[in-house]
């Protein structure tokens, strides 16, 4: 199956959002491969190539500081419309050496010419296990985190992370955040992450992180494996039902019409 082309750029879009309305995407990862800390089996860019946590053998095929700061100011004195500018793209943002000095650039610019666009990041949650990203997430407007497992064997399964991601130390960094959204996608087929005892361990997870909203989505887009099946709208809906009614957490399914 086809899977969607990479981002060509440091920014792309703006993009119709399910959630965020028109959204303009920043991606501080290569432009030709995908480098990120997961490779998780629904990935609709593909196979990682670079699957690590660590960047440093790859600085040179980011995007510089410079670059991507000046990209922004002048995208922000454009007249091009959108409502949020994400932080997104061919692998995980925050991972980026100098993300969190980012956060703080693009608060001054966001201020100084468009102070009603909102900021948004799409993340994994594998960076947070950096301070100063900690200290990040606490200025961004949107942060969202994805949580696709409620136990270790599931994560490994979905997420394939990179070495030294550790699921335990995830779910306690994300309970340390105040604010959050946690962002699922649901699959079935093999490998799946909704038998009941999945469900059920993921409910409890999301009962220790007390995340201010929790989004499930399934596929919607081409993946790379073909024995994963989309969770049809019906079951994603009586999930979000039953997680909020067992968590008492505000659960919300987005899927297709
Ligand atoms: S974390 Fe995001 S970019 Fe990385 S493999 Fe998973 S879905 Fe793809």
């Amino acid at each position: 199956m086809t899977v969607l082309p990479l981002q060509k750029d440091i920014l792309y879009g703006p993009i119709n959002s399910r959630r965020l309305g028109k959204s303009l995407g920043i991606n501080l990862m290569p432009i030709n491969y995908k480098l990120c800390s997961f490779n998780c089996v629904y990935c609709h860019y593909g196979i990682t190539d670079k699957c690590t946590i660590d960047l440093k053998s790859f600085i040179e095929d980011l995007p510089g500081f410079d670059d991507v700061v000046k990209t922004i100011i002048d995208i922000m004195k454009s007249r091009l419309e959108f409502d949020y500018i994400t932080f997104s793209g061919n692998g995980e943002p925050t991972l980026y050496p100098d993300f969190s000095k980012l956060v703080e650039e693009l608060l001054k610019i966001r201020d100084k010419f468009r102070p009603k666009t909102k900021i948004a990041l799409l993340s994994n949650s594998s960076g947070l296990i950096y301070n100063d990203i900690r200290e990040s997430i606490l200025k961004i407007d949107l942060p969202v985190f994805k949580l696709d497992a409620g136990t270790h064997d599931t994560f490994k399964e979905i997420n394939r992370p990179a070495m030294g991601v550790d699921y335990k130390e995830i779910v306690d960094l994300l309970s340390k955040l105040n604010g959050i959204f946690i962002q699922t996608v649901l699959i079935d087929g093999s490998p799946r992450n909704t038998t009941k005892e999945d469900i059920d361990l993921y409910f409890e997870k999301l009962k220790v992180i007390q995340p201010k909203e929790v989004h499930i989505y399934s596929i919607d887009r081409p993946v790379p494996n073909s024995e994963i099946k989309k969770v049809p709208p019906g079951k994603l809906k009586k999930l979000a039902e039953e997680g909020q009614s067992k968590t008492g957490i505000k659960i919300k399914a987005f899927y297709l019409k």
